[in-house]
């Protein structure tokens, strides 16, 4: 068999059961209104949480260290990637997370594997949650020490396994700070607690919480007042940027320049990208108001899609999953709030169980209420129109 015909064999196995993905072209820049394929429309969809993305300070910055530093960093950072720009910024994030040190990564999926596939050991066990990122996935299952999943939040099961797991030579919880498909907050009081008492490390991806928790937008850490071991972050989300990091100890920083292979065989990311997110951190650190905007209008969404009768899952977070069931029903609600100028596609399996399909909405500070009103009217009208709500 030729291999594009066994490829459209597998293609259309997916779109028979409505899982075909496929690619929209934005023809602008991400603010909360955008073109795609040339139509205006509101997005709740983006993790621009804070609109930096297009704040002019940020964009400034990137123009002035551009003009500077050139467009890519031309090397890994061990070799002659490695600016002022990277130094500052992990300076920066290192006094933003309050931890003694911090290092980029290209990504934040890149973080998360390179922490995973370097820190865990051969005879040690990683407990992970059930609904973690695919990147933690992928870094465990990189990894050569042996996973061990545990059901989502269970503070119960997490325990039993803690347990189970005695005679491993170091164990290590890893779980998302913020869920990104369900957005819960994991409850990491009680997991460093059991940590401690079975002997475990900690470690954090703080992706959805950066920025965004906690009195100061610090993340989980200080959202509960705790210190995990490991804290890996991406600066794509509320930074409005791009790259990831990990926040630790001095000496933890320095094993994975050592040892985490996607920092060390990675091209550095560029020294306009830095210089955009630490202007981003600037704000970030001065942005209460920004903040409060922004949990102002999860309240107000989760609230009234609730009162129309919506299954509303998660915590207060900007994720905002509203719970359809079927691959395709939630296909055609998005197409449907597509039509009426929203966008917000539809998650499906495998990214979610099967029978969980959603919209899953993302909200941003900069969100006006006339735009929340009509999302909510269009949630309230094609609620009804597909007998998800009476
Ligand atoms: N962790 C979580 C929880 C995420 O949601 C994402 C992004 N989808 C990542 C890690 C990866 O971050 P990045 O986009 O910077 O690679």
């Amino acid at each position: 068999m030729k291999l594009d015909t066994w490829l459209s064999q597998r293609i259309s196995t997916r779109k028979t059961a409505g899982l075909y993905r496929k690619l929209r072209t934005m023809n602008s820049a991400p603010l909360t209104e955008i073109l795609i394929d040339g139509q205006k429309q509101i997005v709740f969809s983006s993790n621009n949480y804070l609109a930096l993305a297009n704040d002019p300070k940020v964009i400034h910055a990137t123009e002035m260290c551009l003009r500077d530093f050139g467009v890519g960093s031309s090397g890994s950072r061990l070799t002659t990637g490695h600016t002022d720009w990277h130094q500052k910024l992990e300076e920066k994030i290192a006094s933003f997370k309050q931890t003694e040190k911090a290092l980029l990564f290209s990504s934040g999926y890149l973080a998360n594997v390179g922490v995973l596939s370097s820190l865990p050991e051969k005879g040690d066990v990683i407990l992970s949650d059930q609904l973690n990122h695919a990147s933690i996935i992928d870094g465990c299952r990189l990894s050569k020490a042996k996973t061990v999943v545990y059901n989502h939040i269970d503070m119960i099961d997490l325990e039993g396994k803690l347990k189970e797991s005695a005679s491993y030579q170091r164990r290590f919880v890893v779980t998302d700070g913020v869920f990104s498909m369900d957005g819960t907050i994991a409850p990491l009081d009680q997991i460093i607690s059991l940590a401690k008492r079975y002997d475990a490390y900690v470690i954090v991806d703080d992706a959805h919480a950066t920025g965004v928790l906690g009195k100061n937008g610090r993340g989980t850490s200080e959202y509960y007042g705790i210190h995990p071991d490991v804290v890996i972050g991406t600066l794509s989300k509320a930074i409005g940027t791009e790259g990831g990091f990990v926040a630790g100890s001095h000496i933890l920083i320095d094993f994975l320049i050592n040892h985490a292979r996607t920092f060390i065989f990675q091209t550095a990311m560029p020294p306009a990208i830095c210089a955009a997110s630490y202007a981003a951190f600037e704000i970030i650190e001065d942005s209460h108001t920004k903040r409060q905007q922004l949990f102002s209008n999860v309240k107000k969404i989760k609230a009234r899609l609730k009162e129309m009768g919506h299954t509303v899952k998660g915590d207060l977070t900007p994720i905002i999953p509203v719970l359809i069931g079927d691959s395709k029903e939630a296909v055609l609600f998005s197409e449907k709030l597509l039509e009426n100028g929203i966008y917000t596609p539809a998650i499906r399996p495998p990214t979610v169980p099967n029978g969980e399909s959603r919209i899953r909405l993302t909200v941003t500070s900069d969100h006006s209420a006339k735009e929340i009103d009509y999302l909510l009217d269009c949630f309230q009208s094609i609620g009804k129109e597909l007998n998800i709500i009476k």
